[in-house]
């Protein structure tokens, strides 16, 4: 079967790749291995899963009618709503009639003298496309679990990214969930409400803010509306992919006192961003950050009333939002309870899970069921999956061992015609994935249809072009405190993956400017060729 493109995954970012595609004439079929839409929502049904950045950001802004029709009812939505409105897109734009359920993509490989990708996919079905685009997530591929005995165990198991469908109900069950990372510090507040005892195995405490979760009133939403173009614009030329706040002193500049009034303030927003921007140096400098994390430890302190249990959960080993931080309603909370324990693996690692529970270095511990909130391999793992052949038919997984190589973050040499959204060295996870979506799914497009308006039938990121932006993505990330944490950013959670900062820390407007900027110059760092390509009509 022959189109302009295949879209591997059909989240937010392989829906809309292919609205974008089919608007400017391209055909392009899209293969998504799970039975519907949406992708990481799709997924990851756990108890209290929510988005962590604000509905009202968290959502398409492409389309301004779907904008005003769509009513968030909530400051943060949950997993189902979430999931509930990537249906709704799918069916406003009818999509689905191009996207093709339970179907893996399993090879692609640039077959050099038609100078097109032929895909397979693991039910046996072949595709022919000139582009090959990976909408296929970030955090999409649970990190293998690297614990032994995992087989051994009789009780339930279960995945946070793999949640059944139908629910999980852990009442009067002895549960443990391993991981405290934000899947984890949604999940255990619910599951401590219906579980008779909850042993939370702790590697590396988290940060964690109060969402300060609300639904949302009338006034509120009308406020958006009338605000929403700005708040729009405002995100796609921010930091982060929300609006930005002010940021003018520097928190080494001012007195005890008033940081601790700037800190409660940000920390009163229930946002990511509500400490982290109120001074400028937080993520440049250790000191200054030490002023903030020291703020969020005093909280965790005055919450959690066994003192040893509140030290036990403060982070020392990394600065404060040089990990994700993680959103929480009523986690810390949560400790104060009697049938909630906390194990603290630095000091009792877990040696194996065994027929009847875990076993640590001091303690076996009995349960009825095991959770696993491990995460994943983030950024290059649904890539890499994939068996992608480019020039001389060799393997991107093999061109990636020391660590993913990618100009712009689009796309990277020896493998033309393919595009990576949100792929490693753009602000990808940095940012609110919904503004990074948008941003590369329109300059894919725009780059095809200039293609197609020059008679170019090849685009191939330069090796020199993608050096440098390597280059300019680690000295970047240089400046700041990002590359001292053990975070999945730097791909240090999986045991073996090449340590490097993966995403592009220098914030979604300048490298929005970047991207256009090497768009209006005709694509400079990409060799364009006119070779032609077998047109995708003829079959
Ligand atoms: P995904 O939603 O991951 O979709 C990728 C799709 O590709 C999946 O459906 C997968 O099945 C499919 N796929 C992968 N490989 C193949 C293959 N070989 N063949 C066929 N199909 C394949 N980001 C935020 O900005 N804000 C948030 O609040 C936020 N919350 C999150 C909460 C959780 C629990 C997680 C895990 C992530 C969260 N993220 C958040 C990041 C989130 O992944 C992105 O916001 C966004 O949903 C990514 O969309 P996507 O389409 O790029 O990828
Ligand atoms: P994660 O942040 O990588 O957390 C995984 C946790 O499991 C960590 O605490 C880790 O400890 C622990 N772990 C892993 N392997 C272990 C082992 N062998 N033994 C003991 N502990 C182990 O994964 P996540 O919580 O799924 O979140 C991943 C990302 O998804 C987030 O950072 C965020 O971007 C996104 N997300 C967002 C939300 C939201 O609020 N909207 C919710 C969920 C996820 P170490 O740190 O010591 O490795």
């Amino acid at each position: 079967m022959k189109y302009d493109a295949i879209v591997v995954g059909a989240g937010f970012a392989g829906m809309y790749m292919l609205y974008r595609l089919r608007k400017a004439g391209f055909s392009a079929r899209v293969l998504e291995t799970a039975d519907g839409v949406g992708g990481t929502w799709y997924w990851n049904r756990y108890p209290g899963a929510r988005c962590d950045v604000k509905s009202i950001d968290y959502s398409f802004s492409f389309d301004d009618a779907l904008q005003r029709e769509w009513q968030w009812s909530e400051k943060y939505a949950t997993q189902p709503e979430i999931l509930r409105y990537a249906n709704h897109v799918a069916d406003r734009f009818d999509l689905r009639k191009d996207i093709q359920f339970e179907t893996e993509v399993q090879a692609a490989t640039f077959d050099e003298a038609r100078k097109r990708w032929i895909v397979k996919t693991t039910q046996g079905e072949t595709f022919d496309a000139q582009f090959h685009i990976f909408a296929s997530g970030c955090l999409s591929v649970p990190k293998a679990i690297d614990i032994a005995g995992q087989k051994d165990f009789v009780g339930a198991t279960y995945h946070t990214a793999d949640w059944p469908r139908e629910g999980v109900d852990f009442s009067g069950q002895r549960v443990a969930v391993i991981g405290t990372g934000s899947s984890a510090i949604q999940s255990l507040p619910i599951i401590a409400q219906q579980a008779k005892r909850l042993t939370v195995f702790q590697r590396t405490p988290a940060f964690s803010l109060p969402a300060f979760n609300q639904p949302l009133t009338d006034e509120q939403r009308a406020e958006t509306q009338r605000t929403y173009a700005e708040r729009r614009a405002q995100s796609r030329h921010s930091l982060f992919g929300v609006p930005n706040y002010p940021m003018e002193k520097s928190a080494l500049e001012v007195d005890a006192n008033e940081r601790e009034r700037a800190y409660e303030e940000g920390w009163q927003k229930g946002e990511l961003v509500g400490i982290m921007q109120q001074y400028h140096d937080l993520l440049i400098n250790n000191a200054a950050n030490e002023t903030a994390s020291e703020f969020v430890r005093n909280k965790i302190r005055a919450v959690v009333k066994d003192p040893a249990v509140a030290e036990t959960l403060c982070p020392t080993s990394f600065a404060l939002g040089t990990k994700r931080a993680c959103l929480d309603t009523g986690y810390y909370e949560m400790f104060n309870e009697a049938h909630v324990e906390l194990v603290d693996l630095l000091k009792t690692p877990i040696e194996k899970i065994t027929k009847n529970g875990v076993q640590t270095s001091d303690r076996a511990f009995e349960f009825d069921a095991i959770v696993f909130a491990t995460g994943f391999d983030a950024m290059t793992g649904a890539i890499v999956n994939v068996d992608v052949r480019g020039v001389g038919a060799v393997q991107l997984a093999e061109k990636w061992q020391a660590g993913p190589r990618a100009y712009l973050g689009l796309a990277t040499h020896g493998f033309p015609n393919l595009f990576m959204i949100t792929g490693p060295g753009s602000p990808s996870v940095m940012s609110n994935m919904m503004t990074s979506i948008e941003q590369h799914a329109e300059w894919i497009t725009d780059c095809l249809v200039y293609m197609r308006e020059h008679g170019h039938a090849l685009i191939e990121a330069s090796e020199a072009a993608q050096q440098q932006w390597v280059t300019h993505v680690n000295d970047v990330a240089n400046m700041t405190l990002f590359p001292q944490a053990n975070s999945w950013y730097m791909g240090a959670n999986v045991p073996g993956k090449p340590r490097l900062f993966m995403p592009y820390i220098g914030g979604c407007g300048v490298y929005r400017d970047k991207c256009d900027e090497v768009a209006s110059h005709g694509y400079e760092g990409f060799r364009l060729s006119i070779e032609s390509a077998q047109s995708a009509s003829a079959g």
